[in-house]
């Protein structure tokens, strides 16, 4: 297939592109490298541009035959979508609307769209599953919500076919070591705890112990990258089969919740092999983060046939340590 990936520079879009080149597509990344990198872009042609760019766009599908579209170009911190609303709603919001009615013009008919358990917002039961209901409480949220329910109208009006994927917490690296996790500024916890054991950083520090949960801290349910992209490739393959078709909504997550501790806990151990240690500091709570947070991703294994194969953690923080001692230089 010739697949366009939207944001392919960025930490989920990268792994995409190695594993869709992998698997013999062609593939064209058009990515603004306003939080991607260049060297992880290293499958496919790299276009750099902004989906703000209607002419771009227009050029790009004059001169690809494009069979699909995956888009990983967004904001995503929640707090800064809660002090400055406009960009959240216009790069998430109104530039993919520019994108999908690019591919309207263009009859491109298959969408696969990162989506967020933010969409949820306080959680009503766990795990969270697709009949949950979506209120989200950040602009973050809210914004990945409207396209997802712009796509049910662009599905029904246009016949554009997607699948919305609600990510859990994305986490892990390449497990060849090719590539992995890089945001500036870093706020994700794995990533955070392995600089504070290579000594990128001094510490790490608990955001709160007093969460109703066993150990106090909060629950998170930690998908493997490669997990994640696999369920993309799949949700690909279900629309352009003809197998599914309209606009669909996945929870994508292991359904296994692991405490902040746990998590700790786990790349203490990996760490030390290498004689490693942490220090961790104590912290006051983050505004917004709910106590328990974990996927019921059954609904992807049924109908596209989805199976993590990285679920354990240790694998996890383990690929992700290997990624961090490249960064790291140790
Ligand atoms: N967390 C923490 N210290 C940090 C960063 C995160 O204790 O320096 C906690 C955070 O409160 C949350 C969990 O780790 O409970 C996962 O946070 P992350 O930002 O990685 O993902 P989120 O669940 O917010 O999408």
């Amino acid at each position: 297939m010739n697949i366009l990936i939207i944001g392919g520079a960025g930490y989920i879009g990268s792994h995409m592109l190695k594993q869709l080149s992998k698997a013999g597509n062609q593939v064209v990344v058009l990515d603004n490298l306003s939080t991607g990198f260049r060297e992880l872009a290293c499958y496919g042609q790299l276009v750099v541009g902004d989906l703000a760019d209607t002419p771009l766009l227009e050029r790009l599908f004059c001169e690809h035959q494009f069979d699909a579209v995956m888009h990983f170009a967004a904001c995503s911190l929640v707090g800064e979508s809660v002090n400055d609303p406009g960009k959240y709603y216009r790069n998430n919001v109104s530039n993919t609307l520019n994108l999908l009615d690019v591919m309207v013009r263009h009859h491109v008919r298959h969408f696969i769209f990162s989506s967020t358990a933010a969409t949820f917002g306080e959680p009503e039961y766990t795990p969270i599953d697709e009949a949950h209901p979506q209120a989200p409480i950040n602009p973050y949220g809210a914004s990945k919500l409207m396209v997802e329910r712009a796509l049910q109208d662009y599905a029904t009006a246009y016949g554009l076919n997607s699948v919305s994927l609600r990510y859990f917490n994305a986490c892990g690296a390449d497990p060849e070591g090719e590539i992995g996790e890089c945001h500036d500024p870093e706020t994700h916890l794995i990533p955070l705890i392995l600089q504070a054991a290579s000594g990128r950083r001094e510490s790490i520090t608990v955001f709160g112990r007093d969460y109703p949960t066993e150990d106090g801290t909060c629950i998170r349910d930690y998908i493997h990258i490669e997990d994640l992209c696999s369920a993309h490739a799949l949700a690909l393959q279900a629309l352009v089969s003809g197998e599914k078709s309209g606009a669909l909504g996945f929870n994508l997550g292991n359904g296994l919740g692991y405490s902040v501790q746990a998590v700790i806990d786990a790349v203490k151990e990996v760490v030390l092999q290498d004689g490693c240690h942490l220090i961790i500091e104590e912290g006051q709570r983050r505004v917004g983060d709910p106590a328990k947070l974990v996927a019921d991703a059954s609904r992807a294994k049924q109908e596209l046939g989805w199976l993590p194969e990285y679920a354990d953690l240790t694998t996890i923080i383990q690929h992700a340590w290997a990624w961090e001692k490249k960064l790291a230089k140790m």
